[in-house]
């Protein structure tokens, strides 16, 4: 029993000594799936463990709100798995909010994106399994559950996007995203940058994924950090969650939430 529970702790200390700790000034960019959250077959059934909202808030008080959430999913569903209050670049960055509910980007929809729901809602219906995720700025084809599919959805998704100017496609895990061009999540960190609670704190970003490529590096180019969860944290998602927790800043802040 004790050998056990010594096993365990020394795993534990081992991946909290993965990276230094954060630092109380520093502006925090965090990716949600496969960062903070082990990715699930569908995005809808990941777990949000009931501490993580309460440690997000508790890291942005300390920080005077200097902590967004930077994902492909859209603002519904960032608000729904981690409460209001945040500062959240949803869909890759095309939409913007500060953590007092402004928002800061949020261009209206286009005709590229509306003339191409029809014919992805029937492709994918021509493969069971796959899954086409409908965003206010873009779609996400999910084949987690479909991966013969892929080659398929990938051939077709190109056929139907590929020539318009407007859109980018680009691949993520077991999925591939079509949006409007010109936002990432380099540009969303450069965005909220510019202002307070950001303005003036090395940025620290965190990320999974190809899409996250940007971000990471651009974090790194501005007097900050950019993490990448494989090769940083092990490919750990729990290495990064025990990371935020050892913050010491975080533990006498001020709840900012109804989480807390
Ligand atoms: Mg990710």
């Amino acid at each position: 029993m004790f050998r056990a529970a010594r096993v365990l702790y020394d795993e534990a200390m081992q991946r909290r000594s993965l990276q230094a700790p954060l630092s109380g000034d520093c502006a925090v960019f965090l990716d949600i799936d496969g960062t903070l959250l082990d990715i699930a077959v569908t995005p809808d059934a990941v777990t949000v463990p009931p501490f993580l909202p309460v440690l997000l808030h508790r890291l942005a008080a300390a920080r005077d709100g200097a902590l967004a959430l930077v994902s492909g999913r859209s603002m519904a569903d960032i608000d729904r798995m981690f409460g209001t209050g945040l500062a959240v670049a949803a869909e890759h960055g095309a939409l913007l909010r500060g953590a007092d509910g402004e928002m800061l980007r949020a261009p209206a929809g286009h005709a590229a994106l509306t003339a191409l729901a029809a014919p992805l809602r029937q492709l994918v219906a021509r493969h069971p399994g796959a899954l086409l995720e409908e965003k206010q700025c873009g779609f996400a084809i999910h084949w987690r559950r479909a991966p013969d599919s892929r080659d398929a959805l990938v051939a077709a998704a190109t056929r139907l996007a590929g020539g318009e100017d407007a859109l980018v496609l680009l691949p993520a895990h077991s999925a591939m995203e079509i949006r409007l061009r010109g936002a990432d999540k380099a540009t969303a960190l450069a965005h909220f940058m510019q202002a307070a609670p950001f303005a003036g704190r090395p940025p620290v970003f965190v990320g999974d994924d190809t899409t996250d490529e940007p971000a990471i590096a651009w974090a790194a180019a501005h007097g900050g950090r950019g993490l990448h969860v494989g090769r940083d944290f092990a490919g750990s998602v729990e290495a990064v969650r025990d990371w935020l927790a050892a913050d010491r800043e975080t533990a006498g802040a001020a709840p900012r939430s109804a989480f807390d």
